[in-house]
């Protein structure tokens, strides 16, 4: 039997200000599959990772991650946002070992786990290199770098390359899945574009705007592994036509306009 690894019953989030980010949002999402949530702005898809991540509470409604609180489980979670927020000040080996070194683990062992983190993310050659000295997708991949020391199960990507040139992303896209299949980790992933979604998910969840609301969900069933070829193929193709036309109808019947 397959356990959720995330479950999400019934929530509710209303701002003080009125609005109805999200109205009765019930979705569970098992270990290892990869979920992506896809909709037009002010939908509520940030509004949902933060819950699901414990950084905000939902107004009803509940949420467990591993069977417990997501306050709880915050060891077990990675959040990984849009603007990699690195210290411009410190290399990117010191950015990545941030981390470890607050916990106080030895030099020699934060050494060798930071180390390893940048072989997987592709980035040991430039380890002595500031922030500044790295491209958008370079720095994206320290950030994601500085996510995984901490061993995560689940990982939370709020638009991760949403500021990224095309070939970038899909070169992120690609390190991600390997990684994905190599860690077996749970993934809620949020993004606007729906070739990045139907290329990484297992499932796809549309949500439609005021209130924010699940309209669809679609299952992804492209072969594994998935690789630059995939792309070509006839399959993702009518799969990024199928979902383009779901997120259409949503954006139409709401008089959403991206
Ligand atoms: P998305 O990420 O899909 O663009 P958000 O989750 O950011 O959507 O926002 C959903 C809705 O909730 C929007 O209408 C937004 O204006 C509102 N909202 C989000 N955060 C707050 C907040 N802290 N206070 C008041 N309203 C908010
Ligand atoms: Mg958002």
């Amino acid at each position: 039997m397959v356990n959720p690894e995330i479950t999400i019953d019934a929530v509710v989030k209303q701002f003080r200000t009125g609005a109805l980010a999200l109205q009765d949002i019930t979705l569970n999402v098992d270990k290892g599959e990869f979920v992506s949530l896809l909709g037009p702005s002010g939908c509520g898809k940030s509004t949902l990772l933060r819950i699901v991540s414990g950084l905000t509470a939902p107004s009803s409604g509940t949420v467990t991650v591993n069977g417990i609180t997501p306050m709880d489980a915050r060891d077990l979670i990675s959040f990984i946002f849009q603007d990699a927020t690195l210290l411009p000040w410190r290399t990117v080996e010191e950015n990545v070992g941030l981390g470890l070194e607050l916990e106080h683990v030895p030099l020699a062992a934060r050494q060798k786990t930071v180390s390893k983190m940048l072989e997987l993310v592709g980035l040991i050659h430039v380890a002595q290199r500031y922030p500044r000295q790295l491209s958008g997708g370079m720095k994206m991949r320290v950030s994601i770098a500085r996510a995984l020391v901490s061993r995560p199960r689940i990982l939370l990507l709020d638009e991760p390359f949403a500021a990224l040139d095309e070939m970038s992303r899909d070169r992120l896209n690609e390190e991600l899945l390997r990684l994905y299949i190599e860690q077996l980790w749970t993934v809620l992933f949020v993004t606007h574009s729906v070739a990045e979604a139907v290329f990484l998910s297992t499932r796809i969840v549309i949500l439609a705007p005021h209130p924010g609301r699940i309209s669809h969900i679609v299952p992804i069933d492209l072969p594994w592994p998935r690789t630059a070829e995939t792309r070509t193929s006839k399959a993702y193709e009518d799969q990024v036509a199928s979902v383009s036309r779901l997120l259409r109808s949503v954006q139409t019947s709401t008089g959403e306009i991206e």
